[in-house]
């Protein structure tokens, strides 16, 4: 039997991770490399779900690590400390991502395909495109979905041109009316009623790193901050836990509003109230600040921390 070349998204799988490993599967194999299979690296959240289900289609796989020499290709992520267990030991045969190259490194030449899109996504499309393959109706809701998440229906900074074409054209394909299925997808992942506070800040948390300190930024969506902030307390004292038992410098919070593009933070560790009053010139009240017009880790909320931490 044939080695199989496992595809994989960052650690708290969002849309764009699931979609894109699902994709980038199909896309393998229209290219006839039979041997590529999907898997995940955490729970599926509810967005996601969403997707799946209006698919009729199953999760990837859950897989905990990977062993030494197992062939990989990663999609939306490429830093160590947000892949598996075992990255460093695999076979990383090629990348494909929209992030910052950071904590990255092979002992081997590999395909790195990294585009400053929106989305792994259309990075995607422009391959489908490229090789002249044609993008069936599956195809089309997978990656038009994982465009939606993460640029919150275009409207987050990170936003391109490319991203736009891709999404218009997809739509065609997967005859949806992008704006009424966005949404709804969208809001699929603001229900967090019935997650524990500690599930919450993990749904979407990246670890990073910067000069030995470490810090996390997780994120949640919702359309209503006041009624996420019900759960302060809960969440402060998870947050809390988290800081001691991996020792972190700062967590970040950042609740946001998708439909107003606003971002509330909660921020806590010894780094909290310099780091965010350098990087937003905003002093935490309460242990929170209101960051207007903030959306997107990437661009708007990391950078600016790790300029400042
Ligand atoms: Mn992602
Ligand atoms: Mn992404």
């Amino acid at each position: 039997m044939e080695e199989k070349v496992l595809i994989f998204g960052h650690k708290n799988p969002d849309t764009d991770s699931i979609c894109s490993s699902l994709v980038k599967e199909i896309l393998d194999k229209k290219n006839g490399c039979n041997c590529s299979k999907a898997v995940r690296l955490g729970k599926v959240n509810k967005e996601t779900q969403y997707v799946l289900d209006y698919l009729k289609i199953e999760a990837p796989e859950l897989i905990e690590k990977v062993e030494e020499g197992t062939k990989v290709k990663l999609v939306d992520h490429n830093e160590f400390n947000q892949s598996v267990e075992g990255i460093e030991k695999a076979k990383i045969l090629s990348v494909t991502d929209h992030h910052r190259i950071a904590n990255f490194a092979t002992s081997e030449p590999l395909y790195y395909m990294a585009k400053p899109y929106g989305c792994t996504s259309t990075i995607l499309f422009e391959e489908f495109k490229k090789a002249g393959l044609k993008i069936d109706k599956t195809e089309a809701v997978l990656m038009l979905s994982a465009i939606i998440s993460d640029t919150l229906l275009l409207k987050s900074p990170t936003t391109t041109d490319c991203d736009k074409k891709a999404l218009e054209e997809l739509a065609k394909i997967a005859e949806i009316d992008v704006n009424t299925y966005g949404l709804e997808m969208l809001k699929a992942g603001t229900d967090l009623n019935e997650f524990s506070a500690e599930e919450l800040i993990n749904l979407d948390a990246k670890n990073l790193e910067k000069d030995g300190k470490k810090f996390v930024i997780a994120q949640v969506n919702t359309v209503d901050i006041n009624d996420a902030l019900k759960r302060q307390n809960e969440l402060e004292s998870a947050i809390n836990k988290e800081i001691e038992k991996n020792d972190l410098d700062l967590f970040v919070l950042a609740i946001t509003d998708i439909l107003n593009s606003n971002s509330e933070i909660i921020a806590l560790g010894s780094k909290a109230k310099e780091t965010i009053s350098k990087a937003f010139g905003k002093e935490l009240n309460d242990n929170r600040a209101f960051l207007e017009g903030v959306v997107s880790r990437k661009k708007q909320i990391l950078p600016n921390i790790d300029a400042n931490i």
